[in-house]
């Protein structure tokens, strides 16, 4: 075998074309840093897309990884396993749900979510009552099912024929949402604060309004927590700040730090109609994957942790607005937590793909929401002083841009 020396090069030789990566190729992280194959340093406002919610190789991870990597990986299904039954008893204690389903993504736990609302009101209400409503920009992922429900057009276009009985209302649209919703309908599905979309976060009333319709209406409310879930916005999930409790809750990315694991949390009553054989999943729940997503479970749900988020997200916060003040690039700043966006002024419309760029150069991972905004989802421990660094780097960047247009 001859040895092919692994450089960005190969990517364009031996992978799908369906992504466009940076052209260097990180080699290990360690907090809120990643290194190069040249060694580069790179402060990381990314957080791989909202994933590593503690940081690149965190100890405790490293060593439930080690411990659980000896133990026992994967047994299927057929059995049941001691992390999967304590990551569904923490996720349990800690939230509205009684009843837990594991997947691999967040794809997979919304298949499942959107599957069960369904069959739940044709196993109480009849064949008839099938319309999803879901949201202009809203982002579940990408199967069928996931981008037919996803109110962005261009990630299900192309695919065939849609899948019926789905309704795309603008997000924060009440008077919208009370003319759609009908005896129809068996769930409203929406992010309490869009991701990929934008950083839009849900309008209190928008949100308390829909569950309000679904009670009058038998549908469920189900809560697309899997960019926002695991602390992010400075809850362990953001319908904690809502005052308004869903039906069925799904959560992935920041649940695993980079280790593929997802969960649909869910009622009692809800989790009735996933009976015997209607659903599942080889790997979801395997005892690897379910032991680390308890040990993330552990360190974030913490008040000093989670009271850590919300400090850090005024820093940053009160960062992006002081550089907006020298060097005005944005409308406004705007998220919760560590889930933060700065929207673009009208000056550089279209132009976020290039300050992520600009940034990366310098030494700096920052992600974008649609052509407009300007995303970070740094981990949720990062410290200040990676905070203040990282900051700066962003704004020798933007100050690059501003002088070359
Ligand atoms: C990322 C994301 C998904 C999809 O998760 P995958 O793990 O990529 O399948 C679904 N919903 C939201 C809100 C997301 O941000």
């Amino acid at each position: 075998m001859t040895n092919t020396p692994v450089t960005r090069a190969l990517f364009d030789e031996v992978m799908v074309p369906n992504y466009a990566p940076a052209p260097v190729i990180p080699v290990r992280g360690k907090g809120s840093r990643i290194w190069d194959q040249s060694d580069n340093e790179y402060i990381d406002f990314a957080g791989g897309i909202a994933v590593t919610s503690v940081g690149h190789s965190h100890p405790k991870l490293v060593a439930t990884l080690k411990e659980q990597g000896e133990k026992l990986w994967h047994i299927s299904n057929v059995m049941t396993n001691e992390p999967a039954l304590r990551l569904a008893k923490k996720l349990t204690d800690a939230t509205f749900a009684q009843k837990v389903y594991f997947a691999n993504s967040g794809a997979e736990a919304n298949e499942a979510a959107f599957k069960l609302a369904r069959r739940f009101a044709v196993d109480h209400f009849g064949e008839e009552k099938n319309e999803i409503i879901a949201f202009e920009q809203g982002f579940h992922g990408r199967t069928l099912f996931t981008v037919s429900v996803g109110g962005q057009p261009k990630y299900s276009q192309g695919f065939g024929p849609a899948l019926e009985g789905i309704t795309h209302l603008p997000y924060n649209d009440i008077k919208a949402l009370e003319a759609a919703v009908s005896n129809k309908t068996c769930a409203i599905i929406m992010e309490p604060l869009q991701g990929e979309g934008g950083i839009i976060d849900a309008d209190p009333a928008f949100i308390k309004r829909a569950r309000e319709l679904c009670d009058q209406h038998n549908a469920l409310l189900v809560l697309d927590e899997v960019q926002t879930g695991a602390g992010r916005l400075g809850t362990l999930y953001g319908y904690q700040q809502t005052g308004v409790i869903p039906d069925i809750l799904t959560t992935a990315k920041g649940l695993g730090n980079g280790f593929p694991v997802a969960a649909m949390l869910t009622t009692d009553k809800v989790a009735t109609s996933l009976a015997i054989g209607t659903h599942g999943s080889t790997y979801g729940g395997n005892p690897l994957a379910c032991s680390i997503a308890e040990a993330v479970i552990d360190i974030v749900n913490t008040p000093e942790v989670l009271a850590g988020v919300n400090a850090k997200s005024k820093r940053f916060k009160a960062g992006l607005e002081a550089i907006n003040i020298r060097l005005p690039f944005c409308n406004e700043v705007r998220g919760k937590g560590l889930l933060l966006g700065c929207a673009l002024n009208s000056e550089y419309q279209g132009r976020a793909g290039e300050f992520l760029k600009a940034a990366q150069a310098k030494g700096l991972l920052v992600l974008v929401a649609g052509p407009n905004v300007i995303r970070m989802a740094p981990s949720l421990l990062i410290p200040e002083a990676d905070i203040d660094a990282g900051l700066a780097i962003l704004e020798a960047a933007i100050s690059d841009i501003i002088n070359a247009t």
